[in-house]
């Protein structure tokens, strides 16, 4: 919380980095930080500012994020390599103490409200396909010229870029920065953010209205409420490179979100740069169906990790025994023929079929969907494509 070692609660009009950038609203939060839309007043431009928590750890976590994504900018000076730029990074000094801040241009809602706001329906294939190219340009950079593994992909940490952008076109944004913090002003930092009052104001049915200001800023929200994207390329970029690492042989550890989770990262038989296209195949699949691919839950008698491993093999079939046997908790999930120990009736669902029943996909539909997504689900990690290859895939082009 907001407290010594903790997140830094700024108000709007609050200047950092010796004046330079002057905070408008909070745009998103996550463990480590929380993310305010800025002015750079020097540049005329709004930019993100991400103010790390003051604790030793998270200023660690947070140069370590400022070292990759300096490689990241370094090797992509045009910006366009679907991955977040960085501009600045500087120290701030505040009440619960030294804050690590990242500067980086500013992008639109994440993939994560884009499928909210479709209500859990998915949001259609032509978008599916379009995002997908987008992310695969950023993995195949991070991953065949970088030699970083983001570990950490979901479609929170993936953000649309809005063509509506307010430092670039202020009359058709209406926006004008907030250069002054507003006199009696109590905002303490923990105000919930437009996007999440609309869902909330959805929920109940209401008509909201919004106010031209507000539409700048909330990016993706006028165009949705609206029921269409104009004004969204439906490009994106992979953010969040507090998780992320440079490649080396023997990777081993806990990564990635529950349902995002690659099986070789269970079973701790070590991780590569694969284990960010397993996570891009269960995100593709959630765009496509509005639901988690793989969404497991503690049973009576297993754990969170076996009814994964149970939902894995339901959909994608059984788990080739090399591979279940490979890792450092393979004998707590499996037994010595490959079977799952505690879970013995699997109920084999494939994804074709799930997409065709489950979601009413037309046959034409789910094969293509499946056909893209399948090889990429593949449980030895070596067998699956690379973002490369899975950019000459048909189904893209
Ligand atoms: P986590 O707990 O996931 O590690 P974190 O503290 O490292 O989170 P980020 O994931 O980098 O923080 O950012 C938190 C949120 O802030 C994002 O999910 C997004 O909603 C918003 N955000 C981050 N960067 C930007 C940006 N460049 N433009 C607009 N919004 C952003
Ligand atoms: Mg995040
Ligand atoms: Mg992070």
């Amino acid at each position: 919380g907001y407290r010594k070692g903790g997140y830094h609660a700024a108000r709007p009009g609050d200047r950092f980095a010796g004046g330079r950038f002057v905070a408008q609203r909070k745009l998103g939060w996550g463990n480590f930080s929380t993310v305010w839309l800025a002015y750079d007043t020097l540049l005329s431009r709004f930019v993100a500012l991400k103010i790390q928590k003051s604790a030793r750890d998270y200023a660690q976590a947070a140069l370590h994020e400022i070292e990759l994504l300096s490689a990241i900018a370094k090797g992509d000076p045009t910006n366009s390599k679907s991955v977040v730029q960085l501009l600045d990074h500087f120290k701030h000094a505040g009440p619960n103490g030294l804050h690590v801040c990242l500067v980086t241009e500013f992008l639109g809602d994440s993939l994560l409200r884009l499928i909210r706001y479709n209500r859990n329906k998915g949001i259609g294939l032509n978008r599916v396909k379009e995002i997908s190219r987008s992310v695969l340009v950023g993995l195949d950079y991070l991953h065949s010229e970088l030699g970083i593994i983001h570990t950490d992909l979901k479609p929170e940490n993936v953000l649309l870029v809005s063509t509506i952008n307010p430092s670039k076109d202020p009359v058709r944004s209406g926006f004008t920065p907030i250069l002054e913090r507003a006199e009696g002003n109590q905002y303490s930092g923990t105000v919930i953010s437009f996007s999440e009052k609309m869902l909330r104001m959805r929920a109940r049915h209401a008509v909201a209205k919004i106010s031209q200001r507000r539409v700048s800023l909330g990016g993706l929200v006028a165009e949705m409420e609206e029921r269409s994207l104009d004004g969204i390329s439906l490009k994106c970029k992979i953010v969040d490179f507090g998780n992320a690492c440079w490649a080396s042989p023997q990777l081993a550890g806990d990564i990635q979100t529950r349902p995002y989770r690659a099986p070789e990262v269970i079973v701790g038989s070590g991780y590569s740069y694969s284990a960010d296209m397993w996570s891009f195949a269960c995100m593709a699949f959630e765009l496509a169906t509005g639901d988690l691919l793989f969404d497991p839950r503690t049973c009576q008698g297993c754990s969170e990790d076996e009814d994964h491993l149970a939902l894995m093999m339901e959909t994608l079939g059984k788990m080739p025994k090399k591979i279940a046997s490979s890792g450092t908790r393979s004998k707590d999930y499996f037994d010595r023929h490959g079977d799952l120990k505690r879970i013995r009736r699997l109920k084999f669902f494939p994804l074709e079929r799930v997409l065709i029943e489950r979601y009413n996909f037309t046959e034409h539909d789910a094969h293509g969907i499946a056909g893209f997504l399948r090889p990429i689900l593949d449980f030895t990690p070596e067998n699956r494509p690379t973002a490369a290859e899975c950019l000459k895939h048909p189904w893209l082009n």
